[in-house]
Protein backbone atom coordinates (compact mmCIF):
# COMPACT_ATOMS: atom_id res chain seq x y z
CA UNK A 1 0.00 0.00 0.00
CA UNK A 2 2.83 2.44 0.90
CA UNK A 3 4.46 1.73 -2.72
CA UNK A 4 0.93 2.29 -4.34
CA UNK A 5 0.81 5.56 -2.32
CA UNK A 6 4.55 6.79 -3.15
CA UNK A 7 3.75 5.74 -7.46
CA UNK A 8 0.85 7.56 -7.23
CA UNK A 9 2.02 10.64 -5.29
CA UNK A 10 5.13 10.01 -8.35
CA UNK A 11 2.55 10.37 -10.63
CA UNK A 12 0.80 13.16 -9.32
CA UNK A 13 3.82 15.16 -9.48
CA UNK A 14 4.69 14.27 -12.97
CA UNK A 15 1.29 15.40 -13.95
CA UNK A 16 1.07 18.55 -12.18
CA UNK A 17 5.13 19.63 -13.35
CA UNK A 18 4.39 18.82 -17.01
CA UNK A 19 0.68 20.98 -16.28
CA UNK A 20 2.86 23.83 -15.03
CA UNK A 21 5.17 23.83 -17.91
CA UNK A 22 2.65 23.82 -20.13
CA UNK A 23 1.08 26.91 -18.40
CA UNK A 24 4.60 28.99 -18.51
CA UNK A 25 5.45 27.99 -21.97
CA UNK A 26 1.58 29.54 -23.08
CA UNK A 27 2.14 32.21 -20.63
CA UNK A 28 5.55 33.02 -22.35
CA UNK A 29 3.66 32.82 -25.98
CA UNK A 30 1.04 34.92 -25.12
CA UNK A 31 2.94 37.75 -23.53
CA UNK A 32 4.82 37.80 -27.11
CA UNK A 33 1.59 37.20 -29.24
CA UNK A 34 0.48 40.96 -29.13
CA UNK A 35 3.81 42.69 -30.64
CA UNK A 36 4.27 39.73 -33.00
CA UNK A 37 0.13 40.30 -34.00
CA UNK A 38 -0.67 37.13 -33.86
CA UNK A 39 -4.27 38.30 -32.56
CA UNK A 40 -7.14 38.70 -35.17
CA UNK A 41 -11.32 39.36 -34.65
CA UNK A 42 -13.86 37.37 -35.87
CA UNK A 43 -17.48 38.84 -36.09
CA UNK A 44 -20.41 36.99 -35.11
CA UNK A 45 -23.65 38.34 -36.78
CA UNK A 46 -26.47 39.73 -34.40
CA UNK A 47 -29.45 39.22 -35.86
CA UNK A 48 -32.99 41.05 -35.38
CA UNK A 49 -35.38 38.22 -35.53
CA UNK A 50 -38.46 40.66 -36.36
CA UNK A 51 -36.86 41.80 -39.95
CA UNK A 52 -33.97 38.79 -39.80
CA UNK A 53 -32.03 41.77 -40.59
CA UNK A 54 -28.54 41.51 -39.45
CA UNK A 55 -27.90 44.13 -36.95
CA UNK A 56 -24.66 44.13 -34.80
CA UNK A 57 -21.86 41.80 -34.56
CA UNK A 58 -20.16 40.43 -31.24
CA UNK A 59 -15.93 40.72 -31.79
CA UNK A 60 -14.54 37.40 -31.33
CA UNK A 61 -10.92 36.87 -30.29
CA UNK A 62 -8.54 35.01 -32.48
CA UNK A 63 -5.33 33.72 -31.85
CA UNK A 64 -2.89 32.35 -34.14
CA UNK A 65 0.62 31.85 -32.64
CA UNK A 66 3.01 32.35 -35.66
CA UNK A 67 3.80 28.36 -37.07
CA UNK A 68 1.32 26.77 -34.72
CA UNK A 69 -1.98 25.78 -34.46
CA UNK A 70 -4.86 27.99 -33.47
CA UNK A 71 -5.71 28.47 -29.95
CA UNK A 72 -9.04 29.10 -28.83
CA UNK A 73 -10.24 31.38 -26.35
CA UNK A 74 -11.21 28.71 -23.93
CA UNK A 75 -7.17 27.78 -23.76
CA UNK A 76 -5.82 31.37 -22.79
CA UNK A 77 -8.74 33.61 -21.73
CA UNK A 78 -8.40 32.24 -18.18
CA UNK A 79 -5.05 32.42 -18.50
CA UNK A 80 -4.57 36.05 -20.02
CA UNK A 81 -7.15 37.06 -16.91
CA UNK A 82 -4.84 35.89 -14.24
CA UNK A 83 -1.99 36.63 -15.80
CA UNK A 84 -3.45 40.26 -16.44
CA UNK A 85 -2.34 40.19 -19.91
CA UNK A 86 -5.94 40.38 -20.72
CA UNK A 87 -5.92 44.33 -19.88
CA UNK A 88 -3.75 45.16 -22.64
CA UNK A 89 -5.13 42.04 -25.13
CA UNK A 90 -8.59 43.90 -24.29
CA UNK A 91 -7.40 46.96 -25.02
CA UNK A 92 -5.97 45.73 -28.35
CA UNK A 93 -9.84 44.37 -29.36
CA UNK A 94 -11.63 47.07 -28.10
CA UNK A 95 -9.36 49.26 -30.93
CA UNK A 96 -9.41 46.54 -33.16
CA UNK A 97 -12.99 46.58 -33.44
CA UNK A 98 -13.87 50.25 -33.23
CA UNK A 99 -11.85 50.58 -36.51
CA UNK A 100 -13.33 47.44 -38.16
CA UNK A 101 -16.40 49.53 -37.60
CA UNK A 102 -15.35 52.89 -38.85
CA UNK A 103 -13.62 51.27 -41.89
CA UNK A 104 -17.42 49.75 -42.46
CA UNK A 105 -19.08 52.71 -42.16
CA UNK A 106 -16.70 54.12 -44.71
CA UNK A 107 -17.70 51.86 -46.85
CA UNK A 108 -21.64 52.52 -46.53
CA UNK A 109 -22.54 49.35 -44.91
CA UNK A 110 -25.33 49.44 -43.40
CA UNK A 111 -24.69 50.93 -39.42
CA UNK A 112 -24.59 47.58 -37.45
CA UNK A 113 -23.71 48.06 -33.04
CA UNK A 114 -20.31 45.82 -32.31
CA UNK A 115 -20.22 44.57 -28.84
CA UNK A 116 -16.80 43.09 -27.01
CA UNK A 117 -15.86 41.22 -23.76
CA UNK A 118 -15.10 42.60 -21.21
CA UNK A 119 -13.26 40.52 -18.77
CA UNK A 120 -13.21 41.58 -15.10
CA UNK A 121 -9.82 42.26 -14.79
CA UNK A 122 -10.25 44.96 -17.52
CA UNK A 123 -13.69 46.28 -16.06
CA UNK A 124 -11.57 46.26 -12.60
CA UNK A 125 -8.78 47.73 -13.69
CA UNK A 126 -8.26 51.72 -12.49
CA UNK A 127 -7.86 53.66 -15.49
CA UNK A 128 -10.06 51.67 -17.82
CA UNK A 129 -12.83 54.48 -18.06
CA UNK A 130 -10.13 56.53 -18.94
CA UNK A 131 -8.52 54.38 -21.12
CA UNK A 132 -12.39 54.06 -23.14
CA UNK A 133 -13.02 57.69 -23.33
CA UNK A 134 -9.62 57.91 -24.80
CA UNK A 135 -10.28 55.47 -27.18
CA UNK A 136 -13.98 56.96 -27.97
CA UNK A 137 -12.20 59.73 -29.20
CA UNK A 138 -9.54 58.21 -30.75
CA UNK A 139 -11.60 56.44 -33.15
CA UNK A 140 -14.61 58.82 -33.16
CA UNK A 141 -16.53 55.97 -33.56
CA UNK A 142 -20.71 56.72 -31.94
CA UNK A 143 -20.89 55.40 -28.12
CA UNK A 144 -24.03 54.23 -28.58
CA UNK A 145 -23.14 51.61 -31.20
CA UNK A 146 -20.66 50.13 -28.63
CA UNK A 147 -21.71 47.07 -26.48
CA UNK A 148 -19.68 46.45 -23.85
CA UNK A 149 -20.29 42.53 -22.80
CA UNK A 150 -20.04 41.89 -19.27
CA UNK A 151 -20.67 38.19 -17.50
CA UNK A 152 -23.15 38.53 -14.41
CA UNK A 153 -20.16 36.75 -12.72
CA UNK A 154 -17.88 39.67 -13.22
CA UNK A 155 -19.92 42.15 -12.05
CA UNK A 156 -20.78 39.68 -8.73
CA UNK A 157 -17.19 39.71 -7.88
CA UNK A 158 -17.23 43.46 -6.72
CA UNK A 159 -20.86 44.36 -7.42
CA UNK A 160 -20.87 47.96 -6.12
CA UNK A 161 -17.53 48.90 -7.52
CA UNK A 162 -18.19 47.29 -10.56
CA UNK A 163 -21.65 49.47 -10.68
CA UNK A 164 -20.16 52.30 -9.96
CA UNK A 165 -17.72 51.50 -13.31
CA UNK A 166 -20.98 50.47 -15.64
CA UNK A 167 -23.07 53.55 -14.41
CA UNK A 168 -19.34 56.12 -16.14
CA UNK A 169 -19.78 53.70 -18.90
CA UNK A 170 -23.44 54.82 -19.40
CA UNK A 171 -22.20 58.27 -19.21
CA UNK A 172 -19.76 58.00 -21.73
CA UNK A 173 -23.40 56.59 -23.97
CA UNK A 174 -21.85 53.20 -24.40
CA UNK A 175 -24.65 50.50 -24.29
CA UNK A 176 -23.81 47.47 -21.83
CA UNK A 177 -25.36 43.69 -21.64
CA UNK A 178 -24.93 40.98 -19.53
CA UNK A 179 -23.56 38.42 -21.11
CA UNK A 180 -24.71 34.64 -20.39
CA UNK A 181 -27.71 36.00 -18.02
CA UNK A 182 -28.80 33.23 -16.11
CA UNK A 183 -25.68 31.46 -15.63
CA UNK A 184 -24.20 33.38 -12.80
CA UNK A 185 -25.53 33.97 -9.21
CA UNK A 186 -27.05 37.75 -9.13
CA UNK A 187 -30.20 38.38 -7.47
CA UNK A 188 -33.16 40.06 -8.89
CA UNK A 189 -32.38 42.89 -6.53
CA UNK A 190 -28.78 43.31 -8.07
CA UNK A 191 -30.21 42.97 -11.40
CA UNK A 192 -32.38 46.21 -11.04
CA UNK A 193 -29.32 48.28 -10.25
CA UNK A 194 -27.44 47.10 -12.61
CA UNK A 195 -27.04 50.09 -15.65
CA UNK A 196 -27.89 47.73 -18.39
CA UNK A 197 -29.63 48.00 -21.80
CA UNK A 198 -29.49 44.39 -22.70
CA UNK A 199 -29.53 40.54 -21.16
CA UNK A 200 -27.74 38.00 -23.47
CA UNK A 201 -29.94 34.66 -22.45
CA UNK A 202 -26.94 32.05 -22.12
CA UNK A 203 -26.46 29.24 -24.56
CA UNK A 204 -27.50 26.31 -22.23
CA UNK A 205 -30.37 27.78 -21.94
CA UNK A 206 -31.33 27.87 -25.58
CA UNK A 207 -29.59 24.36 -26.64
CA UNK A 208 -32.67 22.33 -25.51
CA UNK A 209 -35.25 24.88 -27.47
CA UNK A 210 -38.04 24.12 -28.02
CA UNK A 211 -38.47 20.53 -26.43
CA UNK A 212 -37.20 20.87 -22.89
CA UNK A 213 -40.18 22.36 -21.08
CA UNK A 214 -38.05 24.04 -18.49
CA UNK A 215 -35.99 25.67 -20.52
CA UNK A 216 -38.69 27.36 -22.44
CA UNK A 217 -40.26 28.35 -19.46
CA UNK A 218 -37.06 30.04 -18.28
CA UNK A 219 -36.82 31.58 -21.69
CA UNK A 220 -39.90 32.95 -21.92
CA UNK A 221 -39.60 34.13 -17.46
CA UNK A 222 -36.53 35.77 -18.94
CA UNK A 223 -38.42 37.53 -22.05
CA UNK A 224 -40.87 38.52 -20.12
CA UNK A 225 -39.08 39.98 -16.85
CA UNK A 226 -36.63 42.06 -19.63
CA UNK A 227 -39.86 43.10 -20.64
CA UNK A 228 -40.76 44.55 -17.41
CA UNK A 229 -37.08 46.26 -16.58
CA UNK A 230 -37.70 47.76 -19.92
CA UNK A 231 -34.41 45.52 -20.91
CA UNK A 232 -33.95 44.33 -24.32
CA UNK A 233 -32.59 40.96 -24.93
CA UNK A 234 -30.19 38.52 -26.81
CA UNK A 235 -30.28 35.29 -27.10
CA UNK A 236 -27.49 33.23 -27.69
CA UNK A 237 -26.13 29.59 -29.32
CA UNK A 238 -29.20 29.57 -31.24
CA UNK A 239 -28.10 26.30 -34.04
CA UNK A 240 -31.71 25.42 -35.31
CA UNK A 241 -34.86 26.61 -37.33
CA UNK A 242 -37.08 25.30 -34.55
CA UNK A 243 -35.10 27.51 -31.50
CA UNK A 244 -35.35 30.48 -33.81
CA UNK A 245 -38.57 30.29 -34.32
CA UNK A 246 -39.29 29.54 -30.70
CA UNK A 247 -37.47 33.07 -29.80
CA UNK A 248 -39.51 34.30 -32.55
CA UNK A 249 -42.63 33.98 -31.02
CA UNK A 250 -41.73 34.38 -27.67
CA UNK A 251 -39.31 36.78 -27.25
CA UNK A 252 -38.86 38.70 -31.04
CA UNK A 253 -35.82 40.56 -30.25
CA UNK A 254 -32.58 39.42 -30.94
CA UNK A 255 -30.54 36.17 -31.94
CA UNK A 256 -27.17 34.86 -32.37
CA UNK A 257 -25.59 31.21 -33.46
CA UNK A 258 -25.25 28.90 -36.02
CA UNK A 259 -27.96 28.56 -37.45
CA UNK A 260 -27.64 32.26 -38.53
CA UNK A 261 -23.42 32.09 -39.15
CA UNK A 262 -20.43 31.60 -37.21
CA UNK A 263 -17.80 33.99 -36.24
CA UNK A 264 -16.68 35.28 -39.07
CA UNK A 265 -13.19 36.64 -40.40
CA UNK A 266 -13.84 41.18 -41.02
CA UNK A 267 -14.06 40.58 -44.83
CA UNK A 268 -16.64 37.89 -44.81
CA UNK A 269 -19.10 39.76 -42.15
CA UNK A 270 -18.74 42.52 -44.48
CA UNK A 271 -19.77 40.68 -47.19
CA UNK A 272 -22.86 39.04 -45.62
CA UNK A 273 -23.85 42.57 -44.14
CA UNK A 274 -23.50 43.55 -47.67
CA UNK A 275 -26.20 40.97 -48.74
CA UNK A 276 -28.14 41.73 -45.84
CA UNK A 277 -30.68 39.32 -44.32
CA UNK A 278 -28.80 36.00 -43.13
CA UNK A 279 -32.17 34.00 -42.54
P1 LIG B 1 -19.05 34.37 -25.08
O1 LIG B 1 -18.80 35.82 -24.89
O2 LIG B 1 -20.24 33.77 -24.40
O3 LIG B 1 -19.12 34.17 -26.65
C1 LIG B 1 -19.97 33.24 -27.30
C2 LIG B 1 -19.23 31.97 -27.64
O4 LIG B 1 -20.16 31.03 -28.19
C3 LIG B 1 -18.16 32.16 -28.72
O5 LIG B 1 -17.13 31.22 -28.46
C4 LIG B 1 -18.92 31.77 -29.99
O6 LIG B 1 -18.06 31.36 -31.04
C5 LIG B 1 -19.76 30.63 -29.48
N1 LIG B 1 -20.98 30.43 -30.26
C6 LIG B 1 -21.65 31.32 -31.03
N2 LIG B 1 -22.76 30.77 -31.58
C7 LIG B 1 -22.80 29.48 -31.14
C8 LIG B 1 -23.70 28.39 -31.36
O7 LIG B 1 -24.71 28.48 -32.07
N3 LIG B 1 -23.41 27.23 -30.72
C9 LIG B 1 -22.31 27.08 -29.92
N4 LIG B 1 -22.09 25.89 -29.35
N5 LIG B 1 -21.43 28.09 -29.70
C10 LIG B 1 -21.68 29.27 -30.30
P2 LIG B 1 -15.60 31.63 -28.55
O8 LIG B 1 -15.38 32.59 -29.67
O9 LIG B 1 -14.80 30.37 -28.50
O10 LIG B 1 -15.37 32.44 -27.20
C11 LIG B 1 -15.50 31.81 -25.95
C12 LIG B 1 -15.48 32.81 -24.83
O11 LIG B 1 -14.20 33.46 -24.75
C13 LIG B 1 -16.49 33.95 -25.01
O12 LIG B 1 -17.77 33.52 -24.62
C14 LIG B 1 -15.88 34.99 -24.10
O13 LIG B 1 -16.21 34.73 -22.76
C15 LIG B 1 -14.40 34.76 -24.28
N6 LIG B 1 -13.87 35.74 -25.25
C16 LIG B 1 -13.80 35.70 -26.60
N7 LIG B 1 -13.26 36.83 -27.11
C17 LIG B 1 -12.97 37.62 -26.04
C18 LIG B 1 -12.38 38.93 -25.90
O14 LIG B 1 -12.04 39.64 -26.86
N8 LIG B 1 -12.24 39.41 -24.61
C19 LIG B 1 -12.63 38.68 -23.52
N9 LIG B 1 -12.45 39.22 -22.31
N10 LIG B 1 -13.18 37.47 -23.64
C20 LIG B 1 -13.35 36.94 -24.87
CA1 LIG C 1 -20.06 37.59 -25.14
CA1 LIG D 1 -22.23 34.54 -23.83
CA1 LIG E 1 -19.84 32.07 -22.41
Amino acid sequence: AKETGRNRFQFFTEDMNRKIDERLRLQSRLQRALQRGEFIVHYQPKVDLPSGRICGAEALLRWHPLGEEAVPPSKFIGLAEETGLIVPIGDWVMRAACAQSKEWEAHGLPAISIAVNCSPRQLLDPDFIERMHALLEETDIDPGRLEIEVTEGTIMQHPEEAIAILARMKELGLKLSVDDFGTGYSSLSYLKRFPIDRLKIDQSFVRDLPDDRDDAAIVEAVASLARSLGLRVTAEGVETAAQAEFLRQHCNDEAQGYYFSKPLPAADFAALLRAGAVA
